[in-house]
């Protein structure tokens, strides 16, 4: 079930290649918390069929590590992609994943697939986990070849890369022209996660959500990773009053905001 044309170099990585990790347990909650946090990424693409410009799943577990055939990395059911699939009934579906880690789970469910383009950005799987995918050449296969794209960044970046970078996936983004964007948020990225290895402070996650936002789709946010409780609120709420003042414009957010 693995990636056989990347076995990893590495002792430890390959005793981990033929179990997805040790710490995604399946105890008596796991359904309950991963069928709820399913649920609650349904209503909030509902809310947007609804005509909700934007809408937010505050999930956990999250979903995108999840595969067809495995789950791990925290996930049991890839709730972005299921929210995904739900509005492709209704137009075109992008999913971007802004998460530290690579989203295989996602990737590989769409690997296939035309209608729903698969984006991430995210630490290179040659040091971060997932370590077995998220690589550049995974471009999809069959009907989806063109629509699975990776963009691996270094261990060490700055902001200003990654704003690059992501400005980058916002152009391809717009030659797809999706009616929906589905954002498989990520707040690992920011400076002092354990799981991660970058900086993002409350700006850049402010200046993120603002060029997502500026693309104007309607948006499905569902949360994924992040795990440095200290800032994850502030870093949250940063980035929504970016993606409100990209998609309403600064004075507009600020009225909304207030209110
Ligand atoms: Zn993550």
């Amino acid at each position: 079930m693995r990636n056989l044309e990347r076995p990893p170099k590495d002792i430890e990585l390959q005793v981990g290649y033929y179990c997805l990790d040790t710490f995604t347990p399946l105890n008596s909650n796991a359904y309950q918390a991963a069928r709820g946090a399913v649920d609650c990424a349904v209503t909030a693409a509902n809310a947007v069929l609804d005509g909700a410009h934007i809408s937010y799943a505050l999930v956990r577990p999250p979903g995108h590590h999840a595969e067809r055939r495995t789950f791990g990395g925290f996930c049991y059911f890839n709730s972005a992609a299921i929210a995904a699939h739900h509005l492709r009934d209704y137009g075109k579906v992008v999913v971007l994943d802004i998460d530290f880690h690579h989203g295989n789970g996602t990737q590989d469910i769409f690997y296939e697939r035309s209608d729903v383009l698969t984006v991430s950005i995210h630490g290179d799987p040659r040091f971060a986990y997932p370590h077995f995918s998220g690589f550049k050449d995974e471009i999809g296969s069959k009907e989806g070849e063109g629509f699975n794209i990776n963009y691996p960044l270094a261990e060490h970046i700055d902001a200003e890369k990654y704003r690059r970078t992501l400005a980058t996936a916002i152009k391809r983004i717009k030659t797809f022209n999706p009616a929906y964007l589905v954002v498989s948020l990520g707040l690992d990225t920011a400076k002092s996660d354990p799981t991660g290895t970058w900086s993002h402070n409350y700006e850049d996650f402010f200046k993120i959500g603002q060029l997502i936002g500026e693309t104007k789709y309607h948006t499905v946010v569902v949360q994924e990773g992040g795990y440095r409780t200290q800032t994850l609120g502030t870093n949250a709420k940063h980035f929504f009053q970016g993606l409100w003042a990209g998609f309403f414009g600064e004075e507009k957010a600020q009225k909304k905001t207030n209110k």
